[in-house]
């Protein structure tokens, strides 16, 4: 059934690189790696699909990542019903939950433990620290 779906993608979207490799991925701008961890899990190809298909490339904030992530699920859900793939609510909330683990470790300021904000050049910065370097 998964290498039907692959053959079926690769027709509908002969743009597309279909490659396999340790883990899915999608790399911009038209490769899409079929990870061989995942037991071939039609749900997280189609995932990929998603953020291939809405041409996304790398953000510069990590909120901008957690959103482009939601949107690739969102596109992940329409596809599941194009190619009659059950859309599994758990493993789209579990593999949403490890970004925001994420960017929640990401976010927390090494000195003080305070959740920091992203300024859109990338850069970190805490409100509490930031404010300190800023007055000494
Ligand atoms: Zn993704
Ligand atoms: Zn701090």
């Amino acid at each position: 059934m998964f290498s039907e779906l692959v053959e079926q993608l690769k027709v509908d979207y002969p743009d597309f690189c279909f490659r396999k490799g340790r883990k899915f991925a999608f790399r911009p701008p038209k490769t899409i790696v079929i990870g061989s961890d995942e037991e071939y899990n039609p749900l997280l190809l189609l995932h990929e699909m998603g953020h291939a298909i809405l041409g996304h490339r790398s953000f510069r904030t990590d909120v901008g990542r957690v959103k482009m992530e939601r949107a690739a699920w969102e596109k992940a859900r329409e596809l599941c019903d194009k190619y009659g793939v059950l859309y599994d609510e758990e493993i789209v909330e579990r593999e949403l939950d490890t970004y925001r683990d994420w960017l929640d470790q990401k976010s927390r300021c090494p000195s003080c433990g305070l959740t920091r904000f992203q300024t859109p050049d990338g850069e970190y910065h805490c409100p509490r620290c930031d404010e300190f370097k800023q007055l000494s």
